[in-house]
């Protein structure tokens, strides 16, 4: 990711982290009080292809707007982005836990790096090591604010590694791993292909191909506005939830919160939840949709784009 790669290459010009900065932009501010990676100015890629002799378009490809573009219909780079973590940037402070981390992928990285996946709301557990994700230090519960090594030393040019917590000094490799066990391998195979692929553009699910992605993205998006509604649609989520944990389930910690705000566990849940209820299409969707009592309107209601396959269906539930 475009902060983690000047963090980067700050410290392999044995530089600090700010003095960098401000040579690239003349003033750091305008790189740290905002978020870089969602909305890196044109000047900076200019400065940094300059500086690097890697081409702007190619630096383009480390933020997130490359990545939005992919899996967002209205992506707009000053508005809220779906599917990508709020950072909540005040000053140079971040008010919310925006990046996520994998603590194995830091620990065994020679030099720990950021990866752009990390921001996605729905990437909660690691492609490699399959564990959930986390967005805080186990220790000190501070945000993961890898760019901020150094602050506060003046004449501290090698921070510690990005593995360690810039607060309390704890590695973040040991940190206590959680996993999360679907109870089918079903889903579970269909939850990790689609947490991998999107970023090339195109997402496939049981037999069918989706392109682009969002045409899946956005009714699983859909799905996980019903089911976390504080309204009468919010009883899918207890309707989905029972037939996967027949023996119990847990709650939601808040009805009505965007998916974005919500803690790594629960958006791990609601995403493979939605994702299982377009499993088997559309036998499940129909299943579910009856035994809740959703109502029709609720199916499509807010959706920015309506994928016809997903219209014709909400059509037809209707009717049977
Ligand atoms: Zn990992
Ligand atoms: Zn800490």
């Amino acid at each position: 990711m475009l902060s983690s790669w000047i963090v980067a290459l700050a410290r392999a010009n044995g530089c600090k982290v700010h003095t960098f900065c401000s040579k690239l932009s003349g003033n750091q501010h305008t790189i740290w009080n905002r978020d870089i990676d969602r909305m890196a100015p044109p000047e900076l890629l200019g400065r940094l292809e300059e500086l690097t002799g890697i081409d702007a378009a190619k630096i383009r490809t480390f933020t997130l707007a490359h990545l939005a573009e992919q899996i967002d219909v209205d992506h707009h780079a000053n508005g809220n982005a779906t599917w990508i973590l709020p950072l909540g940037v005040w000053h140079r402070k971040r008010l919310r836990y925006g990046v996520q981390f994998c603590p194995m992928c830091l620990g065994f990285d020679k030099r720990p790096y950021v990866r752009r996946s990390w921001r996605l709301a729905y990437y909660t557990e690691c492609e490699h090591h399959r564990v959930l994700l986390m967005d805080r230090c186990q220790s000190c519960g501070e945000a993961f604010n890898y760019f901020r090594g150094e602050l506060g030393n003046r004449n501290q040019i090698d921070a510690a590694k990005l593995n360690f917590c810039v607060n309390c000094g704890f590695d973040l490799w040991r940190a206590v791993q959680q996993r999360f066990e679907w109870p089918d391998w079903q889903l579970t195979v269909a939850i990790r292909t689609l947490q991998f692929m999107t970023d090339f553009g195109w997402a496939t699910l049981d037999n069918r191909t989706f392109t682009p992605a969002y045409e899946l993205l956005l009714v699983i998006r859909q799905l996980i506005r019903v089911m976390s509604s504080g309204s009468r649609g919010g009883q899918l989520y207890d309707t989905v939830a029972m037939h996967l944990w027949p023996e119990g389930y847990q709650v939601l910690s808040e009805r009505g919160k965007e998916y974005e705000r919500r803690g790594v566990i629960e958006r791990h849940r609601l995403f493979g939840m939605a994702v299982w209820l377009l499993m088997d299409w559309p036998g499940r969707f129909e299943l579910a949709f009856h035994s809740a009592h959703i109502r029709r309107y609720s199916l499509t209601r807010d959706m920015k784009v309506v994928p016809a396959w997903y219209a014709e269906q909400c059509a037809k539930v209707w009717q049977l």
